[in-house]
């Protein structure tokens, strides 16, 4: 049995590690979560699983870059949302520090697209649902929260988070449903 000092300290340490709840997501990231599900929405349509991502100023809401997945059409397996939107990001402005900029992603960033996050010095993450398969910002690992990298961003997660998973539950139910009809 751990002294109580100690179960509390640690208590309160794996607390400091979890992304933060979406009650500190300000009035503009919701509406970049927002606009992030409209372009998960129209992946969908496409045939590309519905993930949107849209890189912002978090203090006015200017929209710096958007994007959704693109892996299907473009056979890319680097066709994540955030990371193409991070490298137009990066573009738009000419630098690739992205300090000032802040990411509204509708799903849990993976591995590859949290260390984009991480060598982007992006300022500020917000992502809708997690991905217990994939994610990388809670889920399966904290990448973007790893003290032994030289940038670190501690994520809100949660942000309308209902509707980008009822997206992709929605996407695959019906996937699922075509692929049986074609057996
Ligand atoms: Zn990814």
């Amino acid at each position: 049995m751990l002294p109580r000092w100690l179960a509390s300290l640690l208590h309160r340490a794996a607390r400091a590690e979890q992304p933060l709840g979406p009650e500190h997501a300000t009035d503009i990231d919701r509406a970049m979560m927002a606009k992030a599900i409209d372009l998960a929405r129209h992946a969908a349509s496409m045939g590309e699983v519905p993930v949107g991502a849209v890189i912002y100023r978090p203090a006015s809401g200017d929209i710096v870059a958007q994007a959704h997945n693109l892996r299907e059409s473009t056979a890319d397996p680097a066709g994540h949302a955030e990371l193409i939107a991070i490298v137009n990001a990066a573009k738009a402005i000419d630098d690739w520090r992205l300090n000032d900029l802040a990411l509204a992603v509708t799903l849990e960033p993976c591995a590859m697209c949290a260390g984009a996050v991480v060598n982007a010095r992006l300022g500020r993450l917000v992502f809708g649902a997690r991905d217990p398969k994939a994610g990388f910002c809670a889920s399966l690992g904290r990448l973007t929260q790893d003290r032994r990298l030289n940038h670190r961003v501690r994520p809100i997660e949660g942000v309308l988070a209902a509707e980008s998973s009822q997206l992709l539950r929605d996407f695959f139910r019906a996937r699922r449903a075509r692929s049986n009809n074609a057996t």
